[in-house]
C-alpha cells in the first residue's frame, strides 16, 4: 500500500515525487516509457529558470530530468519504468492502479502527472513512415539528418527551437509554417531569422508523404490557393527529414468517464490541483493552463503533492477524508440530526479573512476529524440568505458548534483565530 502513486514520469510527475518523499511519505512513480516526458526530446531547454542559453554548464532535457529522478530516489521515490497504467478504480479510499503487466497497485492518493503527446498532422504516409524520417523528437533523431535537408512543420516556440538545433546537423531546414508568420515568442523569431540556413514556406500544410520504407517526397498545399508543391529526395541523399511540432494532445483517454475533463479533454483542478474526485489530483501539461513548459508543470507537481499529502495525513488519522459541503438541502441531516458534535466553517468566496482561514481550518480539521464531524457552508451559495439568517450568520467568518440538534458555541469575525476555534472544539470532544 502506497501513500500516493504518481501517473508519469514527465517535469510535473517527478517534481510531485521530490516534495512526497521528503514528506517521508511512501510514493510510487509509474512511467510508461522512459523518465522524462516531453523535455526529453529537446537539446535546449528555454525558460527554465537557471538554464542560462552558452552557459559553462547548459542544461538540456535529458540531464535536468536524470537530476529530478536522483533527487526523487535520493529521498525514497520508488521509479518504476515500462509500467503503463491502464486501468484505475478510484472510488473510495484505497485507489487501484493496474498496469498494462497486469500489475495492481493500491495507494491512498493518486497524482495524475501523464503530461500530453505530439499532435500528429494527419496526412497520407505519415503514420506508415513515422520513425523512417517523420519524427517528433528533434534530440532523439536529429542526428540522423547529419548534411541532408529536413522540414520543420510548425512556426510556434518548439518548431523554431527544435529547428535551429537541428541546423547543427542539417544542410538545410525549412520551415513549413500553415500561417502567414512563425508565432513563436520575440526573442526565438529573432534567432531563428538570424539562422542563414533555416528557410520558411507560409500558409502551407503538408497534404502527404511517399517513401518507400523511408521519407522520399512530400507535398504540401498552399492554404490561400490550394497551389500543390512536391519535393523530392536528393538524389545522393535518398531521403529527407520531416520533424512535426504543431502542438500537443493531454494523455487523459484512461480517465475518461472516471475524473472529469473539459470539452477539449484537459483534466480539470482547482487551484490546489485537486480533482472533483476525493484523492486524486493532477499537475502539468494534461490540466487546462495558459502555458505548457517545464516551470508551469513542475509548479503544478509541487502544489498537487502539497495537497495529496495534506490529504493522506488527514485520512491517516482517521478523518473523514474531506470536509463535508453543506447545503440547505443536507444541513438538516449532516448537522442537525448528527449524534457528533458537528463544527461549521460558515465562509464566503469573497470573504478574505475566512479564505485565510480555510489551512487553520484544515489543519485542525487533520487534528480533530476523528472526534467531532467538520462540515463546511458555502454562504455565496445562490438563495441562502434567509437560511443563513435564521442560523444568525450575519457576519463572516463564523464557526459553530453542532450539538443534539443545537447551535452551542460560537467564535466570529475577529474572533476566529485557529486557538480560539481549538478552544471551542476541546470543549465537546
Ligand atoms: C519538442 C519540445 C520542446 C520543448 N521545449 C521546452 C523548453 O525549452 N522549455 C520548457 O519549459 N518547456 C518545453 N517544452 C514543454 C515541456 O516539455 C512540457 O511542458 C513538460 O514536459 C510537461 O511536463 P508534464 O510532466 O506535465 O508532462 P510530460 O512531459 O508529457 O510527461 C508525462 C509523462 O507521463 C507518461 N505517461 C503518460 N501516460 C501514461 C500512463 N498511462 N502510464 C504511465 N505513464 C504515462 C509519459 O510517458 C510521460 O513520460 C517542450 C516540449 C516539446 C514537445
Amino acid at each position: 500500500m502506497y501513500d500516493v502513486v504518481i501517473i508519469g514520469g514527465g517535469p510535473a510527475g517527478l517534481t510531485a515525487a521530490i516534495y512526497n518523499a521528503r514528506a517521508r511519505l511512501k510514493v510510487l512513480v509509474l512511467e510508461k516509457t522512459k523518465l522524462g516526458g516531453q523535455i526529453v526530446s529537446t537539446h535546449e531547454i528555454a525558460n527554465f529558470p537557471g538554464s542560462i542559453k552558452g552557459a559553462e554548464e547548459e542544461t538540456s532535457g535529458p540531464e535536468l530530468i536524470k537530476r529530478m529522478a536522483e533527487q526523487a530516489e535520493q529521498f525514497g521515490a520508488e521509479i518504476q519504468l515500462r509500467k503503463e497504467v491502464t486501468d484505475l478504480d478510484l472510488e473510495g479510499r484505497v485507489k487501484k492502479i493496474t498496469c498494462k503487466d497486469g500489475t495492481v497497485y493500491e495507494s491512498h492518493a493518486v497524482i495524475c502527472a501523464n503530461g500530453a503527446f505530439p499532435r500528429e498532422i494527419g496526412c497520407v504516409g505519415e503514420r506508415e513512415l513515422a520513425g523512417k524520417g517523420v519524427s517528433y523528437c528533434a534530440t532523439c533523431d536529429g542526428a540522423f539528418f547529419e548534411d541532408m535537408e529536413v522540414f520543420v512543420i510548425g512556426g510556434g516556440n518548439s518548431a523554431v527551437e527544435e529547428a535551429m538545433f537541428i541546423t547543427t546537423f542539417a544542410r538545410k531546414v525549412t520551415i513549413i509554417q500553415n500561417l502567414s508568420d512563425l508565432t513563436a515568442d520575440a526573442i526565438a523569431v529573432e534567432s531563428v531569422k538570424a539562422n542563414d540556413k533555416i528557410d520558411y514556406i507560409y500558409d502551407s500544410v503538408v497534404d502527404s508523404i511517399e517513401g518507400d520504407g523511408m521519407v522520399e517526397a512530400m507535398t504540401i498545399r498552399n492554404t490561400k490557393t490550394d497551389e500543390l508543391t512536391r519535393f523530392e529526395a536528393n538524389e545522393d541523399d535518398g531521403l529527407f527529414g520531416i520533424f512535426v511540432f504543431i502542438g500537443n494532445i493531454p494523455s487523459t483517454k484512461l480517465y475518461e468517464g472516471k475524473v472529469p475533463l473539459n470539452e477539449y479533454g484537459y483534466m480539470v483542478t482547482d487551484e490546489a490541483m485537486c480533482t472533483p474526485i476525493e484523492g486524486v489530483f493532477a499537475a502539468g501539461d494534461m490540466r487546462p493552463k495558459v502555458l505548457r513548459q517545464v516551470v508551469t508543470a513542475t509548479g503544478d507537481g509541487a502544489i498537487a503533492a502539497f495537497s495529496a499529502q495534506k490529504y493522506v495525513e488527514r485520512i491517516k488519522k482517521g478523518g473523514s477524508s474531506t470536509m463535508i459541503e453543506l447545503t440547505v438541502d443536507n444541513f438538516a441531516a449532516e448537522v442537525i440530526e448528527q449524534d457528533k458534535p458537528v463544527l461549521v466553517d460558515w465562509w464566503g468566496e469573497t470573504c478574505e479573512n475566512c479564505l485565510a482561514l480555510m489551512p487553520d481550518v484544515e489543519d485542525l480539521y487533520a487534528q480533530y476529524g476523528n472526534q467531532i464531524r467538520f462540515t463546511k457552508f458555502n454562504t455565496s451559495q445562490k438563495k441562502v440568505r434567509r437560511f443563513c439568517i435564521q442560523h444568525k450568520i450575519l457576519g463572516l467568518p463564523v464557526i459553530s458548534i453542532y450539538q443534539n440538534g443545537e447551535k452551542v458555541d460560537e467564535v466570529a469575525k475577529d474572533d476566529c483565530t485557529k486557538e480560539a476555534i481549538e478552544d471551542i472544539i476541546k470543549k465537546y470532544i
